[in-house]
């Protein structure tokens, strides 16, 4: 846990997981002044725990902060912060290929005020947890054309938590219709591909990678880059630009759709089973034939865990 107040990060502390006190009139309970990000730390086959690129993490939360009004959290404090906590017992990473220690760090405004300002107070507080991936087998995904995750010029591109508020009724009424996902279309017409849930998405077609562009409305994934850099690594043509749904329904229907997955932290390379856009679901080819996303899957943890190469120098030992 570390402290905000007045004008400055105050020494971190350790203390057991439990219950915090706070004000009924905290700022983030009112005003939103809330956001967080996801990490996982991962035991090589030498037993060193390792952090995959958590400077990233480190910078999406001070832009998520600059946006929502909140103090920027120095990189010394958090790296220091983080590592301190996971050194505490080597023993919680778990040492089996596909598991991790989760960590989730959490800022909040925890000033008790009435007015709609920004807090003069906040907390920051990193949590762990054991994890496992989250999808165990592919997932069926819906085309979302009535409800809007994100808007250009709003925050979408924040780890913000009211981000997710938002999300929770659209992804339970697709939940109940049997998805395990929905991907999000723009806020304007409903037109082209944002993200999914707690992914971002890509799609094979034709031999090409294909992911939406980056913008205001999309949460710049960690994974999402570390694919793309590997993919440019091995000569794959890739493009970040805007896609229309259509787009997909039209190269499935030539036959030329031949990966869809989403990337992400928690859920890892999570391939997509199939599409569901207006009724109509799109079946992808089965798993073993998807060579892009299986590749790079391998690649990712095998780097995570030490059993590749690692020349972006994405792995952080926690000493
Ligand atoms: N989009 C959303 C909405 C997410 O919650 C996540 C998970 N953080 C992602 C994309 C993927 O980001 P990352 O690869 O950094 O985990």
């Amino acid at each position: 846990v570390i402290d905000y107040k007045n004008g400055a990060w105050q020494e971190p502390h350790i203390l057991p997981y439990g219950p915090i006190e706070m004000s009924p009139a905290m700022a983030a309970i009112h005003y939103g002044q809330a956001l967080f990000e996801g990490m996982k730390a991962y035991k090589t086959q030498e037993g060193e725990v390792v952090l995959f690129r958590p400077q990233d993490n480190w910078a999406r939360l001070n832009k998520s902060a600059v946006r929502l009004c909140m103090p920027e959290i120095p990189e010394e404090l958090f790296m220091e912060g983080l590592k301190k906590l996971i050194a505490l017992d080597a023993d919680w990473v778990p040492q089996r290929p596909g598991y991790s220690l989760y960590i989730r760090p959490v800022m909040f405004g925890s000033e008790g005020l009435l007015g709609v300002r920004p807090a003069t107070e906040y907390k920051f507080i990193v949590f762990c947890s054991p994890a496992s991936s989250y999808y165990a087998e592919p997932v069926r995904v819906k085309i979302e054309e009535q409800y809007t995750r994100a808007v250009e010029g709003g925050f979408g591109f924040a780890k913000a938590a009211g981000n997710y508020g938002g999300s929770l009724l659209p992804a339970q009424q697709a939940h109940a219709e049997g998805y395990h996902q929905i991907i999000w279309t723009d806020g304007r017409e409903h037109n082209y591909v944002e993200e999914s849930g707690t992914m971002n998405v890509m799609f094979v077609i034709d031999g090409t990678l294909v992911t939406p562009a980056l913008s205001t409305s999309i949460l710049a994934g960690i994974t999402r880059d570390s694919v793309l850099q590997l993919a440019r690594d091995w000569g794959m043509p890739v493009e970040e630009r805007r896609i229309k749904v259509q787009e997909i329904v039209d190269a499935y229907q030539a036959g030329k759709l031949q990966d869809a997955f989403g990337t992400g932290t928690a859920a890892t390379i999570a391939h997509i089973k199939s599409i569901t856009f207006r009724g109509e679901e799109m079946m992808l080819p089965p798993v073993a034939e998807r060579t892009f996303s299986n590749k790079i899957s391998a690649e990712l943890d095998n780097i995570r865990y030490g059993l590749a190469p690692d020349p972006h120098g994405w792995v952080v030992p926690v000493k």
